[in-house]
């Protein structure tokens, strides 16, 4: 997965929000709309800015997190996991009640952005949910809303409309039939300039044994010993990343960047027992073997 795509595409430029890294629980697969509800950028606070802000009437757009992660812009009600499920966030600036008004050159500029942003990640460019204005998708309980079960299966374009466990109705009844065929169009122009990151889908491969399928493939990691002699392995991010998730941490997760610090010591050793004991993921009984194995795992990613 590409980090960081600020540079590949007109406008484009680097602002990065810190927050603890979010792991994602699998691929980026959905691309998430949001309306900032302000006129211009908005100064986000920690914890709530998307990947991505586009301005469409300016013709520029930010980055402010890698890709690496999932952003924090939705609300992660106990139980449903929202921002990790794969989801990539755009915030458009603009507001609910009426971006579907956007047209001409600014609505050319989103569409070919949002177009740029589902190639390199491999999102589909497509949709099977309706946007609606207010009445129809603000609320918890609003028709627009998918169920947990059809948002972990969904793949394509959505709203903050759609999240379960949400009230936002963002980014309103946008007319997304037709910037889909706008985003296509742009794919196939002939004399777009800009770079097509070309991003082929795996055949099927055969998973290797502990595989779980997040996007990428994870490996037993023993911290028995890690007081004494850390754990570093590549996975050992991806673990704190989880464990931070699963609300453990931060203290001894994350380094001075925000970021896990990738160094399994004591504290990643004592917060993985925590979690062993509390999914009994661990040497049975409840209790905790600070082995890191395929069980432990798939109760974090599955958390
Ligand atoms: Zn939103």
């Amino acid at each position: 997965m590409v980090a960081w795509i600020f540079d590949k595409f007109e406008g484009g430029s680097q602002q990065t929000i810190v927050d603890p890294f979010l792991a994602w629980k699998r691929k980026p697969i959905i691309l998430g709309l949001h309306s900032t509800e302000t006129d211009n950028y908005p100064n986000y606070r920690k914890g709530s800015a998307p990947h991505f802000t586009v301005f469409p009437q300016q013709r520029t757009f930010r980055q402010h997190k890698s890709l690496e992660g999932a952003s924090y812009s939705f609300r992660a009600p106990a139980g449903v996991s929202t921002n990790t499920m794969g989801v990539i966030q755009v915030e458009i600036v603009g507001r609910a009640s009426n971006l579907y008004q956007l047209s001409g050159a600014p609505l050319e500029y989103l569409t070919s952005f949002l177009a740029f942003v589902c190639e390199s990640v491999g999102i589909p460019i497509q949709c099977s949910v309706q946007f609606r204005g207010s009445a129809q998708a603000y609320g918890t309980n609003a028709p627009t809303r998918l169920s947990k079960d059809a948002f972990y299966k969904y793949e394509g374009i959505l709203g903050h409309q759609h999240v379960p466990g949400n009230e936002h109705w963002d980014p309103g009844p946008i007319p997304i039939d037709e910037w889909i065929k706008l985003m296509k169009k742009e794919l196939s122009a002939p004399s777009s300039p800009s770079t097509p990151v070309s991003n082929p889908k795996p055949s099927n491969p055969k998973p290797p044994t502990n595989t779980i399928e997040v996007g990428y493939k994870v490996e037993t990691l023993d911290f028995r010993n890690a007081d004494k002699t850390p754990v570093k392995h590549y996975l050992v991010d991806n673990l704190q990343g989880l464990l931070l998730a699963a609300g453990y941490g931060p203290d001894g997760l994350v380094g001075s960047t925000g970021r896990p610090d990738g160094i399994g010591g004591a504290k990643t050793k004592f917060y993985l027992g925590e979690w062993q004991k509390k999914s009994n993921s661990g040497a049975g009984n409840g209790k905790a073997d600070y082995i890191a194995g395929p069980k432990t795992w798939k109760t974090l990613i599955e958390y």
